[in-house]
C-alpha cells in the first residue's frame, strides 16, 4: 500500500482528531494542530494497546509533545525529526480505543490489532 491508500484519520478517529485539534490549540501549539487534519492512520503501533501510528513504521520519532487536559497529561505526540509532523499518537489516559468502523481492508480481512467483531458472517457454513 502506498501511504495515500491509508485512511485520513480523521475518517477512522474523528472524535480522537478533534480531541487532539481541540487540545493543541489550547495549547497554543497551532501549527501543529494545522498538520491533524492531514495526518493518515497507518494502523496500531506495537508498543501499546492505544498506540496509533501516523507515519509508515519505523518512523523517527524524535520528539514528544504532551497533551493535558485540565493538567492530566491526556496522550503523546510522537514528532519526527523536524517536529513539524506527527509519527504515533500514543493515549494513555487509560481509555480503550475502539478500531475505527471501517478498519476492514477492501478484501474484508481484519487489520491487526483489532478486536473480533461478531457478524453475520458467511463462513458459518452449516456441516452436513
Ligand atoms: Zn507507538
Amino acid at each position: 500500500m502506498t501511504a495515500a491508500e491509508y485512511p485520513m484519520l480523521v475518517h477512522a478517529f474523528p472524535e480522537l482528531a478533534a480531541e487532539i485539534d481541540e487540545l493543541l490549540r489550547a495549547d497554543g501549539d497551532d501549527a501543529l494542530a494545522g498538520v491533524v487534519g492531514g495526518l493518515r492512520y497507518f494502523g496500531r503501533c506495537t508498543c501499546s494497546p492505544t498506540c496509533l501510528l501516523t507515519a509508515p513504521r519505523s518512523s523517527p520519532c524524535s520528539f514528544v509533545a504532551e497533551l493535558e487536559r485540565e493538567a492530566d497529561v491526556v496522550m503523546w505526540l510522537w514528532l519526527d525529526a523536524t517536529a513539524t509532523t506527527v509519527t504515533h499518537i500514543e493515549i494513555i489516559d487509560g481509555r480503550t480505543l475502539a478500531p475505527p468502523p471501517d478498519s476492514q481492508d477492501s478484501h474484508g480481512h481484519h487489520v491487526p490489532g483489532s478486536p473480533d467483531v461478531p457478524s453475520a458472517s458467511e463462513e458459518r457454513v452449516p456441516n452436513e
